[in-house]
């Protein structure tokens, strides 16, 4: 029996998503057309991994290089008051967790990994791409590449893709065009951040701080090599309480803020100051016909514990392991019959979507923070032997979910609602929750 011929996918996006799968499918006898719009920003979201995307860097190749721009993260602090403060380190939960991360210079990043890319035979093309619903009479696919996308590769000879994959972002290409729409999240924030230098830091070396803000909703600080980035995320009208501007509202968030104001009051704005709003949402379809989203263009659930990047990363391997039969050229990549196969990855990533916005939820209604106090009250009136494996056991499992080691195990979210319901003892999580 001859074999299939080898698969011709176009990436819209050359973002983490994109890119990795272009390196995935093309390391696999893949012909892959990587459509990148080269907007790239000096200053981009998506700074601070969590530890579970750091085997999926090696796998692509890139985590040395990674390394070379990058600092480690040991851990993260939620610095909740001067008297709540809880600090998680990786590496005490390890082999279950990996025991560090990185925060990334992003631009920097995505620029490793379009590289790697190219090196492993995609085609890149410089184009913002386009999508157009398919002919009826055509192959049976959803969606084709509009005709000046088309042309743009003359590599692809006039002929569209076995498969279109969306890595759009937050554009959602393909969404747009069919009209599919999304599960959107409770919170309608702003968030506005900057790059700063001169600034004081309490913590150990890489650590990235969340803390709750004065103005409402909360802050991030993430150690670059040579900087911090500093973030507010906040509903917007009180973000519009702070000022008219971005700068002024960043620069409001921070002075009414007296412990950023501490890290940070004295540093100087080293970055024009960023915006993004309104991102918690889930496609409700994420896979048809010849065409599959990836990363943010499938759903992005809050900045609120880094999972972005990861998430990312994560949706092209399980794109790249689903379309298994098709790579090794056991059967021809049809359009239905990709659907087929990309079907279960839809549910598996819609599932750790849905599962990473229920544990973010936990620290926006101040369960999470409230469980940790009672973690520690408990563990202030002696410490038995028995005691200590009980509180770590628990300390471990949240780690396992926040790591995104085990985000999605059943075990894991059980035993945390169950203790976010039964286990407060005496501590109010309306105390310890973000507006
Ligand atoms: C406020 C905020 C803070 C965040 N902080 C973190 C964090 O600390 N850690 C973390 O892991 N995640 C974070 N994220 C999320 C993270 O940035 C995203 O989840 C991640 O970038 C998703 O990667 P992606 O490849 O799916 O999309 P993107 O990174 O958005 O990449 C999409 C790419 O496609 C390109 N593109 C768009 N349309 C077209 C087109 N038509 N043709 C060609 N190219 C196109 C874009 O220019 C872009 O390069 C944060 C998000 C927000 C909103």
């Amino acid at each position: 029996m001859s074999a299939a011929p080898p698969l011709r996918a176009a990436i819209l996006g050359a973002g983490p998503a994109g890119a990795a799968l272009a390196v995935l499918l093309a390391r696999r006898g893949a012909q892959i057309t990587l459509f990148d719009d080269d907007h790239r920003p000096a200053l981009l979201v998506g700074e601070s991994l969590v530890p579970a995307a750091i085997p999926i860097l090696k796998t692509l190749g890139v985590e040395d290089e990674t390394a070379t721009f990058s600092c480690v993260k040991p851990g993260v602090s939620f610095v909740w008051s001067p008297a709540d403060r809880f600090a998680f380190t990786f590496a005490r939960f390890a082999p279950d967790v990996f025991p560090y991360a990185y925060n990334i210079p992003r631009p920097r990043f995505d620029e490793s990994l379009a590289r790697q890319a190219d090196a492993a035979g995609a085609v890149r093309v410089v184009a913002r791409a386009r999508l157009v619903p398919a002919a009826p009479d055509g192959r049976g696919g959803e969606l084709a590449l509009a005709p000046e996308t088309l042309a743009a590769a003359p590599h692809l000879d006039g002929r569209q893709p076995d498969l279109i994959v969306d890595a759009t972002g937050r554009a959602r290409h393909t969404s747009r065009v069919l009209g599919i729409a999304a599960r959107v999240g409770p919170r309608k924030d702003a968030a506005h951040f900057a790059h700063f230098d001169g600034f004081r830091w309490d913590d150990a070396p890489g650590q990235v701080l969340v803390a709750p803000l004065g103005a409402g909703g909360w802050s991030w600080c993430i150690p670059l090599r040579d900087r911090l980035s500093v973030g507010i995320v906040l509903n917007q009208q009180d973000a519009a309480r702070l000022g008219r501007t971005p700068e002024e509202r960043l620069a409001a968030g921070i002075a009414t803020d007296r412990w950023l104001a501490s890290v940070v009051g004295g540093g100087a704005r080293l970055t024009p100051v960023a915006s993004y709003t309104n991102y918690q949402l889930i496609s409700e379809r994420a896979v048809g016909p010849g065409w599959v989203a990836v990363g943010d263009a499938f759903g992005f659930v809050d900045p609120m514990l880094s999972p972005g990047v990861f998430l990312a990363l994560r949706s092209a391997q399980l794109v790249a392991d689903a379309l298994a039969p098709v790579l090794d050229r056991r059967v021809p990549a049809a359009p239905d019959r990709l659907a087929t196969l990309l079907r279960p990855y839809a549910v598996e990533h819609s599932a750790a979507l849905t599962a990473w916005s229920a544990l973010i939820e936990l620290f926006y209604d101040g369960r999470m923070l409230a469980l940790m106090a009672a973690g520690r009250d408990w563990m202030a009136n002696g410490s038995g032997r028995v005691k200590r494996a009980v509180q770590h056991h628990i300390e471990r499992h949240i780690a396992l979910q926040a790591s995104g080691a085990a985000t999605t195990s059943r075990y894991s979210r059980g035993l945390l609602r169950f203790l976010a319901r039964y286990g407060l003892r005496g501590i109010s999580p309306a105390a310890m929750s973000l507006r």
